[in-house]
């Protein structure tokens, strides 16, 4: 028995992820700031409580997943926060993408308080919030680890303790910047193609059997040829993921000239009004570039 969840942020991602918890028989129940996700969860039969404050005062393990590292640290440091309200000896699992150095400041001032905590964000989509079989990267003490880690097997399938508190946002970031030079290499090629007017879904099965599969290929390669922009993984997050790249490249002097390329490329979408598509849609922005 992994005791009480209580999840915060039932969004794209939350939702399936809370699903999961419940079907492998946990205890969970949920915040969400917004009215209309709880009122959806309580016609589902999922447990939500309405405040803040009422998600810290049991005893148990917190989860967040929440958008950008400021979401997370009103959550914990804010009025009514999780460092006030949580009783001594329980965990906070924060899986959101956020800043490492905002998790490594936010976990002193809980220990400070006996509140033990990993950041744990994952990778693997929609689809793999949905099926459970996420790609969890933890970061935190020995022991922390270990008491997340029944609860995370409910969400994913590649649980890896990637080192200290922070060092899961750095494997993420890391995940986002290939993630984000994949896509572009998607792109470029799909729109290669179609200027030459071959047929794109023959293509990308020939390519899917060679050297150049790939995850994204075999789940968004399908909606690019459809001219599908729809979310997923909203331009916005990407955006805010590849600057999280971009200042860790900065704090080391680290050049990455193709993450600087994808940078452009998303800043590109989103002047265009993609902001709230799905990443994939920057096949609009090669479109553009070729008019065609
Ligand atoms: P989302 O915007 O769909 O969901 C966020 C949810 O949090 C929303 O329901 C929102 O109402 C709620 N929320 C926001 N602020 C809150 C607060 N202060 N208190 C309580 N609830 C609050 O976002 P998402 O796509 O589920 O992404 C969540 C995190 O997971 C992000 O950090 C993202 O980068 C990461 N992620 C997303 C994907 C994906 O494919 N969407 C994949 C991997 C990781």
């Amino acid at each position: 028995d992994v005791g009480l969840v209580t999840f915060i942020g039932a969004g794209v991602m939350g939702l399936p992820m809370v699903r999961n918890l419940k079907k492998g028989g946990v205890t969970v129940r949920v915040f969400d700031v917004r009215e209309d996700v709880r009122n959806a969860l309580e016609a589902e039969g999922i447990a939500v409580v309405a405040t803040l404050a009422e998600a810290g005062a049991a005893r148990g393990t917190v989860i967040a997943m929440l958008p950008d590292t400021p979401d997370v640290r009103s959550v914990v440091l804010g009025p009514n926060g999780l460092v006030e309200t949580l009783p001594e000896g329980s965990l906070f699992v924060d899986m959101s993408t956020i800043a490492p150095a905002a998790e490594r400041d936010m976990s002193e001032r809980l220990e400070a308080r006996n509140i033990a905590m990993v950041d744990a964000p994952v990778s693997g989509g929609v689809i793999g919030a949905v099926n459970g079989t996420l790609s969890i990267m933890v970061g935190g003490t020995d022991t922390a680890f270990a008491a997340a880690r029944p609860i995370l097997a409910h969400m994913g399938t590649t649980i890896l303790h990637a080192g200290g508190i922070g060092s899961g946002q750095v494997f993420k970031m890391c995940n986002q910047l290939m993630v984000a030079s994949h896509i572009q290499a998607m792109c470029e090629a799909f729109a290669l193609a179609r200027a030459h007017e071959v047929d794109l879904t023959l293509m990308s099965n020939a390519l899917r059997g060679g050297a150049a599969g790939s995850w994204m290929l075999d789940n968004l390669g399908p909606k690019v040829i459809a001219k599908d922009g729809s979310a997923g993984f909203r331009i916005d997050l990407q955006l805010k993921d590849l600057k999280l790249a971009n200042d860790a490249a900065f704090e080391k002097g680290v050049p990455l000239p193709g993450l600087a390329v994808a940078t452009s490329l998303y800043l590109e979408a989103r002047a265009h009004g993609e902001g709230s598509n799905g990443n994939q849609a920057l096949f609009r922005t090669f479109d553009r570039l070729a008019n065609q």
